[in-house]
C-alpha cells in the first residue's frame, strides 16, 4: 500500500479541500469534479488518484487475452456521428459487412492463442437483423465453448429494439440467450444534449443509453461505462456525465470499468471542423480523464486505458495515475485506426506484462469479471528487450 499524499505539499490549493474528502472517504461532489479537471497541478491530481486506486486494488494492474470484432461498418448513423471515422454508408467505398462463416474465420485466430474474450461491436447495419447476432453468438460459443462475448454497445442494442419492433429488453434476453455475456461501454460519447447535439445528433440521448444499460443490469448482464472525451465539451459536461454513471451504479452496479476514451481527429467531419487533424487528445487531458475517473467513482472498481488509442506509452504512465488496467491483446483494432490512431492493432500477451512491469506493477491476466487467471510470468519466454512493446506504426 503506498503512503496517502499530503496535501499540504500540493501546488494547486484547490485541491487541498478535495484531497482531505478522498483520504477520508467522503464522496466527490460535482464542484470537486470540475476543480480536478480545471487544475493544472497533474502531478498533485495524480498522486491522489494513484493513492485511491491503490485502495482499491493494490498493485495489481489487470490485463486480459482479448480480441476484437467488427462484423460490419455500415452505419445509418454515418452522415450525423461527426466524430465517427469508422461509418460507412452501404454502398461507400471500404464498407463491408462479414458473413457468418467470415466473422468465425477471423475469430478462428483465437485457436492456440490464450484468448477469452471476444468484443463485438460495429455500425447500425439496416439490414442486419436480431437473428444475424443471435446466430453469430451461438457459432462462435459452439466453437469456442469456453469464450466470454462481450458484445454491442447500448446504440446497437437499441437499433435492434427499433427494426424488429420490440423492446430493448426482449432484444436482451435473445441475445443472453444465445450467447452474449456483457456489454462494452461503448456510444455513451458524452451524455450532455448540447455536445450530442453537436456531434451525434441522431444517437440516442443519454439518458436512453443510461436505460439500456440499467435494463442490462436488471438482466444480469453487466456492463463497462466510457466517455468520450478531448472534442467540444466542457468539465461541466464531464461532470454531468460521469455523474449519471455514478448514479446508475449506485442503483444497480452494474458497471465492471469506467474507460475514459480520447477522441481521434483524423478521417471525420468534427476534425476537419475543429482543423485538429493529425493530433488527438494532449497528454494533460489523458492524464486528467483517468486521475478525475478515479477519484470520481467511489463506486466503480476499476479504470481502464484503452492502449489503441492513447498508445502503449501512455497507458503506462496512466498506471501511476490511478489505472488498473490496460485493455488487452485486442488483435484487430478498426475503429480508431480508422481515425488516425498511430498505434499497432495488437499488444502481444507478453508485451503487456512487460509493460506493467517495467511499471513497477503486478501484473494479472483477468477474465472478464476481473476475477484472476494467471498472476506468475516467470515461465513465459524470455522478456523482450526494453521497448520490445513498442507499437508498429500503422499504415492508415
Ligand atoms: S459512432 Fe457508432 S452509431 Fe455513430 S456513425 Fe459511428 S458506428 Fe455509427
Amino acid at each position: 500500500m503506498i503512503a496517502p499524499p499530503n496535501p499540504a505539499h500540493f501546488r494547486d490549493p484547490a485541491l487541498r479541500p478535495i484531497a482531505e474528502k478522498v483520504l477520508g472517504g467522503t464522496r466527490l461532489d460535482p464542484a470537486d469534479g470540475i476543480a480536478l479537471f480545471e487544475t493544472s497541478d497533474v502531478l498533485s491530481l495524480g498522486a491522489l488518484a494513484a493513492y485511491a486506486n491503490a485502495r482499491k486494488n493494490g498493485d495489481r494492474v489487470f490485463f486480459s487475452a482479448n480480441q476484437h470484432l467488427n462484423p460490419t461498418n455500415v452505419c445509418v448513423l454515418r452522415n450525423t456521428c461527426v466524430f465517427c471515422s469508422f461509418a460507412r454508408l452501404p454502398k461507400e467505398d471500404g464498407a463491408y459487412t462479414r458473413s457468418l462463416e467470415e466473422v468465425y474465420q477471423e475469430a478462428a485466430h483465437a485457436v492456440g492463442a490464450p484468448t477469452t474474450e471476444f468484443h463485438i461491436v460495429g455500425g447500425l447495419h439496416p439490414k442486419l437483423r436480431l437473428s444475424y447476432y443471435a446466430e453469430m453468438f451461438r457459432g462462435l460459443k459452439e466453437r469456442h465453448p469456453t469464450i466470454h462475448i462481450k458484445a454491442l454497445t447500448a446504440v446497437e442494442i437499441a437499433h435492434l429494439a427499433r427494426i424488429e419492433k420490440t423492446t430493448v429488453e426482449a432484444v436482451l434476453l435473445a441475445l443472453r440467450d444465445s450467447g452474449l455475456d456483457t456489454m462494452p461501454g461503448g456510444g455513451a460519447e458524452v451524455f450532455s444534449t448540447a455536445v450530442r447535439a453537436t456531434i451525434a445528433e441522431r444517437k440516442l440521448t443519454g439518458q436512453e443509453w443510461v436505460d439500456v444499460h440499467r435494463t442490462a443490469h436488471r438482466l444480469g448482464i453487466r456492463t463497462n461505462c466510457t466517455m468520450l472525451y478531448g472534442h467540444v465539451e466542457t468539465a461541466a459536461d464531464r461532470i454531468e456525465h460521469l455523474t449519471m454513471l455514478r448514479d446508475l451504479q449506485d442503483e444497480t452496479g452494474g458497471f465492471l470499468t469506467y474507460i475514459p476514451l480520447a477522441y481521434h481527429p483524423d478521417h471525420n467531419e468534427l476534425g476537419e471542423e475543429m482543423g485538429r487533424v493529425g493530433s488527438a487528445t494532449t497528454g494533460y487531458e489523458d492524464l486528467k480523464n483517468v486521475a478525475v475517473a478515479r477519484l470520481y467513482f467511489d463506486n466503480i472498481d476499476h479504470i481502464k486505458t484503452h492502449w489503441p488509442m492513447v498508445t502503449p506509452f501512455m497507458s503506462q504512465v496512466v498506471l501511476g495515475f490511478g489505472c488498473d488496467d490496460v485493455e488487452g491483446t485486442v488483435v484487430y483494432e478498426r475503429v480508431y485506426h480508422e481515425a488516425g490512431a498511430k498505434t499497432a492493432m495488437h499488444l502481444p500477451y507478453r508485451g503487456l506484462v512487460e509493460l506493467i512491469r517495467a511499471a513497477g506493477k503486478r501484473p494479472v491476466e483477468r477474465d472478464s469479471f476481473y476475477r484472476p487467471i494467471r498472476d506468475a510470468f516467470d515461465d513465459l519466454e524470455e522478456p523482450p528487450v526494453a521497448g520490445a512493446f513498442a507499437p508498429s506504426v500503422h499504415a492508415a
